[in-house]
């Protein structure tokens, strides 16, 4: 369907745009309407045989939608892509549309949150789900079951960014005739193609960087032709999550600038990853844009760049180090989410889970931040300055 020949700034720029269709506009309309009406019953049965590629209505097919799922399918180098209302609603239908009741999932090292309470969910169906703390080939390979039907991956991980060997994970799946499905959402298409390496379904939460902005929700899913046309009328139409024409054309927006926001946040990245790797209340940085990274080379061979969400473990890992630190950032802002313009801070450290945390291999000194848009000198002192001020607190 897409043309893989096209660079990423002309697939954000320009792919789909087709200004003949829309009277020249530079920028494609937003089609604001539930259905589409025909000349006549025959032309909308015609439609009806092939809902994938006719406007008949909003929960199947949207020019403004589809011109952003064209640009997704061509930056993943992907046949396929569909747009949902959240990365969850692509994340859920990724999973449900390959298992049956007695089927087994194996989720590999930290993934999101509402991911692995997905799978806690789908047990009342019937199916099994293992993850596994290790990204390491063996261990992945003895945990799989003769019921394994999916592999769930992510690569940085989250909250500990390791990374995982797509190309060999993508292998032994094949090997066992298990598929493969990623959150690619931290690497962005311009920085990691999974596809390429042989994972059957990517998908993206769009409210971070794809968007950019902080100003919508949304989630999308990229694959072959052969498993979007099961799919399309069975997840995503029967579920219904679709992602709202005017989210669509703010995503279009996001778009433009992708891969130059993605320059900025991995120069911006790199810097405060080295300042905070050299400072002396910080033990740890995770962030695979270091060389000190365990995973540094295979990053290189996988990756093409870093965004900039990292974390970072301080010397002084108590519940209440993590909250001054937090607590004395001003330009970092405090809240969920991350990817857009401005830059944010959390910890997964609570104060009342640190048993949990440690359980899933996570230091209770970790704290997590999004490197924004902003000038890289502020953040730098914003940071210096909070953990400097920890360190006489305590
Ligand atoms: C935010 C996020 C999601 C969920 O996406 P929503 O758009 O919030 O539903 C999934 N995976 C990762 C890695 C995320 O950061």
């Amino acid at each position: 369907m897409t043309n893989h020949l096209f660079s990423d700034e002309h697939v954000c720029t320009h792919l789909g745009d087709e200004y003949e269709r829309f009277h020249g506009a530079v920028v494609p309309p937003i089609y604001q309407n539930s259905l589409f009406v025909f000349e006549s019953f025959e032309r909308l049965t015609e439609a009806m045989k092939d809902e994938q590629s006719s406007y008949l209505y909003w929960r199947g097919t949207n020019p403004t939608v589809e011109i952003v799922e064209k640009k997704i399918a061509a930056l993943e180098k992907g046949e396929k892509c569909k747009l949902f209302s959240s990365g969850m609603a692509a994340i859920s239908s990724a999973i449900l549309t390959f298992l049956q009741a007695g089927d087994h999932v194996l989720s590999v090292s930290n993934i999101y949150g509402h991911t692995t309470k997905f799978f806690s969910y789908i047990e009342k169906f019937g199916v099994s789900h293992t993850n596994t703390p290790s990204t390491d080939l063996d261990v992945i390979e003895s945990l799989i079951q003769p019921n394994t039907k999916v592999m769930y991956l992510e690569s940085p991980t989250t909250m500990t960014f390791k990374l995982l060997d797509l190309k060999a994970v993508s292998s032994l799946a094949k090997k066992y005739g298990i598929k493969t499905i990623i959150d690619n959402t931290w690497a962005t298409p311009v920085f990691q193609n999974p596809i390429t390496f042989g994972i059957d379904i990517v998908v993206h939460s769009v409210s971070k960087y794809l968007g950019g902005h902080s100003d919508l929700v949304g989630g999308a899913l990229i694959t072959s032709k052969e498993i979007m046309d099961h799919l399309f009328y069975h997840e995503f139409q029967l579920l219904g999550g679709v992602m709202p024409p005017y989210e669509a054309w703010l995503v279009m927006r996001g778009l433009r600038t992708l891969p130059l926001r993605m320059k900025a946040h991995q120069e911006s990245g790199l810097k405060i990853a080295t300042f905070l790797e050299n400072h002396t209340s910080v033990k740890k940085v995770n962030y695979p844009g270091l060389k000190s990274h365990p995973d540094y080379e295979l990053g290189k061979q996988q990756l093409k760049g870093y965004s900039g969400l990292m974390s970072f473990e301080l010397t002084n890992n108590s519940f209440d180090s993590v909250r001054n630190v937090i607590n004395s950032l001003k330009q970092f802002q405090i809240g969920v989410s991350w990817g857009g313009f401005e830059s944010l801070v959390i910890s997964p450290n609570y104060g009342y889970n640190t048993e949990q945390l440690i359980n899933s291999g996570m230091d209770p000194g970790l704290i997590r931040i999004s490197v924004g848009l902003e000038n890289v000198d502020e953040l730098m002192e914003d940071l210096d300055a909070a953990l400097k001020l920890k360190a006489r607190s305590v």
